[in-house]
This record gives C-alpha cells, sequence and structure tokens, in this order.
C-alpha cells in the first residue's frame, strides 16, 4: 500500500529471519524490542557458547576472512557446500544456511543441524535451556515455527521453488565484487579458479541443494541444559504445510506494515516477569 512503511524499513534491516518470525510467536513486540535493543541477555550469550561447542564438532568453516559483505555471502555459500559434501558423505552437516522469500520480502535461517535418517534428511534444531524442567513445553510453540519455517525454506530451495535466479535477483549478486583481499585469500588456500566468484559458488550450492535426498517431515528440537550442556529431552514433530502458511499469513502483517507489534495477551502476562523489557521498555502490563 502506497506511504505505508514496512517494519524491516523501520528497524533497518534488510532480511526477516526465521528466528524472528518464530520469535513473534512467543511475543512480538519482545522480538520487535530484541532487534530494536540488540544487546544479548546473559542467557542468549550462554545458547551462543553451547552452540559453538556444538557446531566445531563437524562444521568445516572456509578459513579466510571475509571483508566485504559480498565476500560475506560467498563464504556462506562455500560454507554451505561443505557443510552439504559432509552431509552426504557422513550423513550429518551442522549450520547449514537457508534462503527465501516471504511476500517479496527476503527471509533467510541456519539451521542447526541435517542429519540422514532412512534416505532422507532430517532437521534439527537445538535449543538451550535453564534447569528449569518445564521450561520447554512453554518454549514448543515458537520452536515448532522455526523448524517448521527450516522444512519450507529447505524444500523451496531444493525443489527449485526458490532457485539461483531468485537468490541472485534479491542479493543483487551480478553487481557484487569479491575484495582483492578475500580472492588472494582463496588463492591461498587453493580454491579452484573456477570457483572464486560469486556467482559460480551460489550456483554450485544451489546445484547441491537440488541433488538433496527428500526432507523428512519429521522434525526434532532437542532442549539442553545450559550449564551443563546435557540433554533434557527431545521433541519430533509431523510438518504441517497449512499450520505453517496460516502462521506465515499472520507473522508478514507484521512485517508489511499492516499491524503494529503485538504485546502478549492479558492470559499470558507471566511472560513478562521473564522479560528484560518489563517495566522500561514495555509498560502494557506493568503495574497490572
Ligand atoms: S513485557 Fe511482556 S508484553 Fe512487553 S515485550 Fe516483554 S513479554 Fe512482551
Amino acid at each position: 500500500m502506497a506511504g505505508r512503511q514496512s517494519a524491516l524499513q523501520r528497524l533497518g534491516k534488510n532480511s526477516i529471519s526465521a528466528k524472528d518470525i518464530a520469535n513473534q510467536a512467543w511475543c512480538e513486540k519482545q522480538m520487535e524490542l530484541y532487534i530494536m535493543n540488540p544487546m544479548p541477555t546473559p542467557a542468549m550469550e550462554k545458547g551462543a557458547a553451547f552452540h559453538e561447542v556444538k557446531k566445531a564438532e563437524v562444521f568445516v568453516p572456509l578459513t579466510v576472512e571475509p571483508y566485504t559483505w559480498p565476500d560475506r555471502i560467498y563464504k556462506g555459500a562455500y560454507e554451505n557446500c561443505t557443510s552439504l559434501a559432509s552431509l552426504a558423505r557422513n550423513g550429518v552437516c551442522r549450520e547449514l544456511k537457508v534462503y527465501g522469500s516471504l511476500n517479496g520480502f527476503r527471509i533467510s535461517g541456519q539451521i542447526d543441524e541435517l542429519k540422514m535418517h532412512e534416505h532422507k534428511v532430517t532437521i534439527i534444531e537445538d535449543k538451550t535451556l535453564s534447569g528449569y524442567s518445564g521450561s520447554q513445553s512453554v518454549r514448543a510453540k515458537p520452536d515448532m515455527i522455526q523448524v517448521s519455517l527450516y522444512k519450507k525454506l529447505l524444500d523451496d530451495m531444493a525443489s527449485n521453488r526458490y532457485t539461483f535466479d531468485n537468490f541472485a535477483n534479491a542479493y543483487g549478486l551480478e553487481s557484487m565484487v569479491l575484495s582483492k583481499e578475500f580472492v588472494k585469500g582463496l588463492e591461498s588456500i587453493g580454491v579452484r579458479k573456477e570457483l572464486m566468484t560469486l556467482r559460480q559458488i551460489c550456483k554450485v550450492m544451489f546445484g547441491d541443494l537440488a541433488s538433496l535426498p527428500p526432507v523428512s517431515s519429521t522434525l526434532e528440537i532437542r532442549y539442553f541444559e545450559r550449564g551443563s550442556g546435557q540433554m533434557i529431552s527431545e521433541m519430533k514433530i509431523n510438518y504441517n504445510s497449512e499450520e505453517t502458511d496460516e502462521w506465515i499469513k499472520y507473522a508478514m502483517r507484521y512485517w508489511t506494515g499492516e499491524r503494529e507489534a503485538q504485546p502478549v495477551p492479558e492470559s499470558e502476562k507471566w511472560k513478562c516477569k521473564m522479560c528484560k523489557f518489563f517495566g522500561k521498555q514495555c509498560t502494557v502490563w506493568w503495574g497490572k
């Protein structure tokens, strides 16, 4: 609609992450406040440290430092190719980046783990929690939405509903040039000359994705205790495309600017006690 500003424009973001859309299911207002105030909480820092440890188990990073945004896209695509090769060879990979489009907006995400099971690719999302034994059930809805979005994005990439051309147009790939320093770094580690352009590495990535075995409709979420790293529980859900599409439709009305970020309803105001913005940037349920 003419004149209406999207949430992305207002927040100065250029793409929406699957995590953002999932967090809308917890509290949309809180999700927006985290984007506007990006300081991580100690719990988030512990969660990030846990993911780094898990990532180091199987992920092979490209050891060349990126200098520019095009360099970073190259690095992501190169690492995706390495991860997909690891999935084919060892039956497991971690931190696969996925891209897509919803309502014309760029969507991205990073799948914690993919593993081969009965000739299908299974998506696994790892979450960390404090020791509280019931906390995994209250987080279930956002976590289910996140993992369902990953399934949708991966399916779209693997089945050519979201192609290399869509990606190249959305990211303006044709006008992007890698920095000289980055190219020198790629040469120094022996990257083949024909893979030295952004276009070529992204084409290889989409080709590798298109040859993935089918993605399983059983999605897994594993919950780990934040301090010890011990697994607390595991949840398996069946992907429901109608419910996922319904949620996306609802969530996108916020991103298109059709509506403001919604606080939690009164029946869920118990969430506010755990929210770092309670009584500060958000006073919706403060004192009530
Ligand atoms: S205080 Fe409550 S309503 Fe406000 S952002 Fe936090 S969780 Fe949402």
